[in-house]
């Protein structure tokens, strides 16, 4: 990125452009970038008749007076393209009554929502933008609009598709780099640097600071964020106590109670062997506090703390119960793809379906939103993974009108007849992707070498896993590829045991299609080539049209169903093989480029794609608990 004073460097055309709105103070032109260095230079400018050239250009450098009204111009261009981000998701409100629990609850809720506040602060502590807060403050009357960026996206930096990569794109005028608090302030947190982090350090649950002979030092985040965690672990305490008479809720107020130990001690066990045990039958509500996932920095290896809350909705549990009476088969089916893996005995819970009414910290996400998870992410060894669906997403009627316009301008007549926008569809294909998280070699599995069958030894004599061999990012990245195809593969499974009828299969792939389309549409705008849903949609895309699952009649998307299943199929098969002896050629095709001009981006037809879904905004989902007085 070429800078000017230490600032994103201003186009010429943008320039000459912005000189215009106050010409009076800036009263001059840029001829022309005779160097070619995309900067403008002091023998560059030509200074209006009637104004000193001397305050401006001194013995062919620029002078203070310049410096500042050229930052004047810089902060016009920021405001402008902040303004185009803001604009490109509208906000929806997402409100969850809560006027008819009883007192107790009600009591109890208050001190989840000061909790809920805690975690985000913490947040930003962890992402690095906490300490850009005080100035952001004085944004607020100066330009609403930088202050409403930060607080949608939870810190400066831009997220949404069509300015993510400008540099321009910053909420916060002294354009401050993305830069972890978790870890030194200053480096440059790369492959390599992630790489080196080994031992207490590469810890999920500690921060990195520099310590004596540059050697890192790990600090647990307990001790890091002492003042956070204490506050919150009281108002924990304090919830558990407004409900501890209320009967039904016994296990929500032991819940409560260990996630408070948990926060001061980071011993995570105890509360999420509670917290997996909870479900519809024995408690109302849902509640996730806890430092989880760790997609949100580079290194993809500290966790995030979040919280979500919300009503468990009692009539979706019903369609899910189907999982598990076949969660054996299931596993025996995923087992049968691949030679190197032997089936477990699973531990499939059925998934929690729930309402959100409060999110917070990583669990936010300024675009979309989460639309399910499964956790904890860091004791599912020994607990379990308990899979949650969020229902409320998309459930607006505008969502659904403007899905349905996507989807009609991207599959051809054929594929749309089975274009439905009925929930259902969507929440089945997410608990699918959850409960295939469950299934087959999971996240630390040990590779086998395929010649021989035996395990991979790493140099101390431990069994390799796939994380030793290919990194923890690209391991991550494997374990999203294998529950999103396996979510695919789940469709035609279910109606070949007759669970589901055809209509409903159908509809189910075209709405994972429209997933994968809306994902893949992001690879023409931004740098997000490798993000890992964007790859995993791109490659799934590209397989199926390989396979002929999937042709591209006169620039639209038709789905051959007849082929769906078996391509679906191959493709898990790679994903698994990847995944249980690291084999290379798998790897290398399941992670190849999809930079536009590379053969996946061509074949998947991207940039139409991108450009008949470009006019329409995102959502940024915004919960609210109501009915409860403060
Ligand atoms: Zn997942």
């Amino acid at each position: 990125m070429t800078t000017l004073y230490g600032v994103p460097a201003l186009s010429q055309d943008d320039f000459n452009r912005l000189t215009q709105i106050n010409p009076e103070r800036t009263p001059f032109t840029w001829e022309i970038d005779a160097n070619s260095n995309q900067r403008v230079d002091p023998n560059e400018v030509i200074i209006r008749d009637g104004f000193k050239k001397k305050s401006y250009v001194k013995r062919n450098e620029f002078t203070e007076q310049f410096k500042s009204a050229y930052l004047t111009l810089v902060e016009f261009k920021r405001r402008e393209v902040v303004e185009r981000s803001l604009a490109e998701a509208n906000d929806v409100r997402v409100p969850v009554d809560f006027s008819s629990v009883r007192p107790e609850e009600k009591e109890m809720i208050k001190h989840i929502m000061a909790a809920s506040k805690l975690i985000d602060a913490l947040y930003l502590e962890q992402t690095g933008a906490a300490k850009l807060l005080p100035q952001m403050e004085s944004l607020k009357t100066m330009h609403p609009e930088s202050y409403a960026l930060f607080e949608r996206n939870r810190g400066p930096w831009c997220e949404a598709p069509e300015t993510a990569s400008d540099p321009f794109c910053n909420a916060h005028p002294n354009f401050p780099k993305n830069e972890p608090g978790v870890y030194p302030e200053g480096l440059i947190i790369d492959e390599d640097f992630c790489a080196s982090l080994e031992g207490d350090v590469a810890s999920p649950m500690t921060i990195v600071k520099d310590g004596a002979d540059s050697i890192y030092q790990a600090i647990p985040y307990h001790v890091a964020y002492q003042g956070y965690v204490e506050a919150i672990a009281i108002e924990l305490e304090a919830a558990a106590e407004s409900i501890k008479n209320v009967e039904d809720e016994k296990l929500l107020n032991q819940y409560l109670l260990a996630a408070a130990e948990s926060f001061r001690t980071d011993e995570w066990l105890p509360s999420d062997r509670l917290w997996v045990s909870m479900n519809g039958s024995n408690s109302k509500y849902a509640l996730r506090i806890a430092p989880d996932e760790s997609y949100w920095e580079p290194c993809q290896g500290k966790a995030g703390y979040e919280l979500w809350f919300g009503r468990i909705n009692t009539d979706a549990v019903e369609a899910a119960q189907k999982f598990d009476s076949i969660k054996y088969d299931l596993e025996d089916q995923i087992a049968s793809l691949t030679p190197y893996y032997d089936a477990r005995d699973i531990e499939l819970e059925v998934p929690s379906f729930v309402e959100l009414a409060l999110v917070t910290g990583d669990g936010d996400h300024p675009r979309g939103g989460m639309l399910g998870q499964a956790l904890p992410n860091w004791t599912y060894k020994e607990t379990g993974f308990r899979s949650n669906i969020f229902l409320g997403i998309g459930r607006n009627p505008e969502a659904r009108e403007m899905l349905h316009k996507k989807a009609s301008l991207l599959l051809d007549p054929d594929t749309m007849n089975y274009f439905s926008t009925d929930d259902f569809h969507g929440d089945m294909n997410v608990a699918g992707h959850e409960l295939t998280h469950c299934l087959g070699p999971g996240l630390a599995c040990a590779i086998v070498n395929p010649e021989t069958g035996e395990p991979v030894l790493n140099e101390d004599g431990t069994p390799m896993t796939i994380k030793d061999k290919i990194g923890g990012r690209k391991a991550l990245g494997l374990e999203e590829f294998k529950a999103e195809t396996g979510n695919i593969f789940l469709i035609g499974y279910f109606l070949e045991r007759g669970l589901i009828t055809e209509e409903e299969a159908k509809q189910r792939y075209v709405r994972q299609l429209m997933w994968a389309l809306k994902k893949i549409s992001g690879l023409a705008s931004s740098d997000n080539t490798m993000s890992t849903y964007t790859n995993i949609a791109a490659k799934q895309v590209n397989w199926l049209m390989d396979e002929g699952a999937i042709w591209y009649i006169d620039g639209k998307f038709h789905i051959n169903f007849e082929r769906y299943h078996e391509a679906i199929t191959k493709l898990l098969a790679l994903v698994l093989k990847a995944k249980t002896t690291g084999d290379e050629s798998a790897i290398n095709q399941l992670f190849e480029s999809n930079e536009p001009g590379s053969p996946v981006y061509e074949n998947i037809h991207v940039a139409d794609t991108a450009q008949k879904t470009s006019g329409f905004p995102g959502m940024s989902y915004t919960y609210e608990v109501v009915g409860i007085d403060s």
